[in-house]
């Protein structure tokens, strides 16, 4: 080949004519580049336009990840701002659509993770429960699914399959101490075979080796035996059960047993249901009110007592009491902060006295 090169042609056209081809070839490429460049970024800055109007669908996010290369976890982010304003349907729908294309393990136990957190927060229980009762069939030990598989089963009222996730829970040596104390009762009262005798004297025993139990108890109580429970009001914990005292009514009340208490005498007094004794508690906006009745009932009759309900784990407020906080999910551990109120009732049976 080098031969017939030589005898045909200048050396230097050879030397001109190779720069020559590889000046092309650059340019070439150069220019494909700078095409394909501009392509992209116009189909970028296009998706991001539609992404600023919240019109992304399932697919941009497949195509973010497969085309673009975004990382993975700066989708998961995108998709789940939709889950910060309560648009659990197209999240769940990208989680969705991403799984079919994700096939790394990890970003796959993420997916799925966050599916299943993302069904719970929406109300899909029963899809939940299947969603991380599939992530434990290959990851086990993750204690997250674990731990959302039993907020699930308590909220379904399933005691039993909640009380085999405690039992994997606590094999990967959590504390599960209170959780088992709360689903054990609630087992208990939801037991439709045993005896109500039965029933009750279980569940008094129950609360007399775990006192945090006691606005279960009174909830038991109050509802099946009220005779029980104001023989057993002055043993609970009654500033913790303030807002179901406040609530009774007036013909459930044992005002025999709510003459032998201070707090329970304030707390009526300040209701309006008993007169006035001057029984101070450390309850400011209580007292206040009991004070209100006697001294100016006309102004007692513009106000009144609301509740709102303070996580002792993270400080929380929320404005109805539940088994579990509802921010943090800790069990138990939402205390009662009476507050005075204006009143939204203009007429309400109470006789002031
Ligand atoms: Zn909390």
């Amino acid at each position: 080949m080098d031969g017939i090169f030589i005898d045909y042609y200048d050396p230097l056209f050879g030397v001109v004519f190779f720069f020559l081809v590889i000046f092309v070839a650059s340019f070439l490429t150069y220019s494909y580049n700078l095409y394909k460049e501009k392509n992209a970024r116009s189909e970028y800055k296009e998706l991001l336009g539609r992404f600023g109007i919240g019109n992304l669908d399932e697919q941009d996010y497949v195509h973010l990840y497969k085309t673009y290369n975004l990382p993975f976890d700066s989708i998961l982010l995108l998709a789940s701002s939709f889950v910060y304003k309560g648009d659990y349907n197209k999240s769940i729908s990208i989680y969705l659509t991403l799984l079919e294309h994700v096939q790394d393990k990890v970003k796959k136990e993420e997916l799925l993770e966050l599916l299943g957190t993302t069904y719970f927060k929406g109300g899909f229980l029963k899809r939940s429960v299947e969603i991380f009762l599939k992530l434990l069939e290959f990851s086990p030990r993750n204690t997250k699914a674990l731990k959302y598989l039993l907020l699930c089963y308590e909220k379904l009222k399933e005691w039993d399959n909640a009380l085999d996730v405690l039992e994997s829970l606590r094999e990967l040596k959590c504390d599960t101490n209170e959780e088992y104390t709360y689903i054990v009762l609630q087992k208990l009262i939801s037991d439709p075979l045993l005896t109500y005798e039965k029933k009750t004297e279980q569940v008094l025993s129950i609360y007399d080796v775990a006192p945090h139990t006691a606005r279960i108890i009174s909830q038991y109580l109050i509802t099946y035996n009220k005779p029980l429970f104001w023989k057993y009001v002055i043993k609970l914990d009654i500033l913790n059960i303030i807002d179901l005292l406040w609530y009774m009514d007036f013909n459930d009340i044992d005002f025999e047993v709510v003459k032998s208490n201070d707090l329970l005498e304030q707390i009526f007094s300040a209701k309006g249901y008993i007169s006035y004794n001057d029984k101070a508690t450390n309850i400011v906006d209580l007292d206040i009110l009991a004070l209100l009745c006697k001294e100016n009932k006309g102004l007692r009759s513009r106000v009144d007592l609301g509740f709102e309900f303070i996580c002792k784990s993270c400080k929380r407020i929320h404005p109805m009491y539940e088994s579990r906080c509802p921010h943090c999910h800790s069990i138990l551990s939402l205390g009662v902060k009476p507050k005075l109120i204006k009143r939204m009732m203009i007429e309400e049976n109470i006789s002031l006295q």
